[in-house]
């Protein structure tokens, strides 16, 4: 019962409650052992496309493909959520902001050289556009001014090409 409540029943990755609680708890820990954490926005590009050309159940399975790209490209304790449709989340604990630009780097370029497959006869390629931020030690950052700046960074993303990872401070 626990796991239907915090699930996405498409992906099965966390659902949006779920990551702004594992969010909470992660930024305890940063501050308790004052360790890096590092906080991630994707969001696919053009995503209404997909649908509108090949279909809601086509559709369906991009996102599903998403989340195999996010989960082969993180580590362990790494926390992936979906938040609405096709905007997807990353909790990177233990985590400066060098290394999840690196991450975030390869989750993009992994999307990219990876098409999604429909069937036999249909690939789906997509790209994301990426935000990325780090907590800050100052005693004011909390959840909400970390995704305040990772939006900002990838609402950026989207309006300078999209297709890339932007930091956001
Ligand atoms: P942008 O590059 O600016 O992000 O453009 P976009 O088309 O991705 O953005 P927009 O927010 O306009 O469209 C998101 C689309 O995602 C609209 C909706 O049809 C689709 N979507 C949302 N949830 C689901 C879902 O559960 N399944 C499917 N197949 N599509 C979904
Ligand atoms: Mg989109
Ligand atoms: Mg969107």
């Amino acid at each position: 019962l626990n796991q239907l409540a915090s699930r996405d029943s498409l992906t099965q990755c966390w659902n949006r409650r779920m990551i702004d609680e594992l969010l909470d708890s992660a930024i305890a820990e940063a501050r308790r052992k004052t360790s890096n954490l590092s906080l991630m926005v994707l969001d696919i590009d053009h995503f209404k496309k997909v649908n509108d050309t090949h279909g809601h159940a086509a559709g369906d399975v991009a996102l599903k493909h998403m989340v195999n790209i996010l989960n082969t490209n993180l580590r362990e304790y790494d926390q992936v959520g979906r938040y609405g449709g096709e905007e997807f989340v990353v909790i990177l604990p233990s985590t400066d902001k060098d290394s999840a630009w690196g991450v975030a780097e390869r989750i993009r370029a992994s999307l990219q050289y990876h098409p999604a497959q429909v069937d036999t006869e249909l690939d789906i390629s997509m790209t994301v556009s990426i935000g990325i931020t780090e907590f800050r030690h100052d005693g004011s950052d909390g959840r909400i001014s970390l995704f305040e700046r990772a939006d900002r960074a990838l609402y950026t993303a989207k309006h300078s090409g999209r297709n890339r990872v932007v930091y956001g401070d």
